[in-house]
């Protein structure tokens, strides 16, 4: 069993365990939400599970309800900001040649600016 003593070496669980402060924007049993520390556009918001998975190449079949319920509630809190009809973008990072620096999966929601294409 999980000692519930044990300080988790994951950024992202320590904020889901509340260990690590964050502006918060939403929580579910399953998700948190929270502004991104160095935001990149206006609205910049980091959708996370709450279980640890390490990124989208970790998601098994079981997980598909949660990996929908991600988009879900990003598309979710878009509306929230205001920024559902100028548009937005939903995306995640796997590995190292996309930069992915946090080991926790997570969903960027951006926006509230014209975003760089692809
Ligand atoms: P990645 O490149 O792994 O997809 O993105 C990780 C994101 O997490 C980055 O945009 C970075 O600014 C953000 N981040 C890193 N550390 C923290 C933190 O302690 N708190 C918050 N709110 N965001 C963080
Ligand atoms: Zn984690």
């Amino acid at each position: 069993m999980k000692d519930p003593k044990r300080v988790s070496a994951c950024l992202f669980c320590r904020i889901v365990a509340r260990e690590l402060p964050a502006d918060i924007v939403y929580e579910d049993a399953e998700v948190l939400s929270f502004r991104d520390i160095r935001p990149k556009y206006p609205v910049h918001l980091l959708v996370v599970p709450k279980v640890h998975l390490a990124g989208v190449a970790d998601l098994q079949v079981e997980h598909e309800p949660l990996a929908g319920k991600l988009l879900r509630i990003g598309a979710h809190l878009a509306r929230r900001e205001g920024i559902a009809n100028s548009g937005f973008r939903l995306l995640t990072n796997e590995g190292p040649d996309a930069g992915q620096v946090v080991h926790h999966l997570h969903l960027h929601v951006l926006g509230g600016e014209s975003l760089r294409g692809l």
